[in-house]
């Protein structure tokens, strides 16, 4: 396992903030996938100093594994973000950008090289941090009205099953259930349970309701991404709180 840090290379991004934080203040860690067309304008991107972006780690389309802010530095990879009563999470977290042309550039599997990587990453850092099962989240997780990453694609549960991050335990009974569309009453039941899991339900209008609900499929429903509360949406939701 050490053997992932050794190979690491470096190439730091200026955009971080200056203050040091204590090892205790980083209690998230946060999964993003770049979302640009390739590795050198991603990299590019990351590490100049007008984009204001950074992150702590980057994987390539190859797998290796770049590191871009120390850890007791703060990277500016969320954004304005929340997570239960957690605000604008960089200040808590560590942030790490996998190479993937996003939805906007021709989304596709991550490879198993980065996958592979990824998970001894993030084992070195949840045992060095204590972080929390319940606190290893995508980006579309704590902004989901302005985040789609890391996407349907990215293997929660495939990582859950190595012992990192959670998954729900709720068993489709019967497909007609992906179509079955609950009550007002327990609509409401939905983003009450949802805030109380950890999301941010704050939304405007219709536009926002849909997004919010298909950041929560993207992470635990990712075969149907509807926007709409089916049954088995619900009964997921349900299952983790
Ligand atoms: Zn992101």
């Amino acid at each position: 396992m050490q053997n992932i840090v050794e190979k690491m290379t470096i190439n730091y991004s200026p955009n971080f903030s200056v203050n040091r934080r204590n090892k205790s203040e980083i209690k998230y860690l946060i999964f993003h996938y770049t979302g640009m067309k390739s590795d050198i304008s991603a990299i590019k991107r990351l590490t100049d100093i007008n984009s204001k972006v950074s992150c702590h780690y980057y994987i390539d389309l190859k797998g290796s594994i770049i590191q871009m802010v120390p850890n007791l530095y703060i990277a500016w990879h969320a954004g304005k973000s929340s997570w239960g009563n957690d605000k604008n999470l960089n200040k808590n977290s560590i942030g790490i950008e996998i190479s993937n042309p996003g939805h906007e550039h021709g989304y596709k599997n991550f490879s198993k090289i980065q996958i592979k990587n990824l998970i001894k990453l993030s084992k070195i850092l949840i045992k060095k941090y204590s972080i929390k099962n319940k606190n290893i989240l995508g980006h579309s997780d704590i902004a989901p009205l302005r985040k789609k990453d890391p996407g349907e694609k990215f293997p929660w549960y495939y990582l859950y099953k190595k012992q990192i991050g959670i998954w729900h335990n709720y068993k489709l009974k019967n497909r007609n259930q992906y179509y079955k569309v609950i009550s007002n009453e327990l609509q409401k039941k939905f983003f009450i349970n949802l805030k109380k899991f950890g999301y941010a339900v704050n939304f405007k209008n219709n536009t926002d309701k849909k997004k919010i609900i298909k950041s929560f499929q993207r992470r635990f429903r990712p075969e149907l991404i509807s926007g709409i509360i089916d049954i088995h949406t619900y009964n997921i939701l349900k299952s983790l709180i």
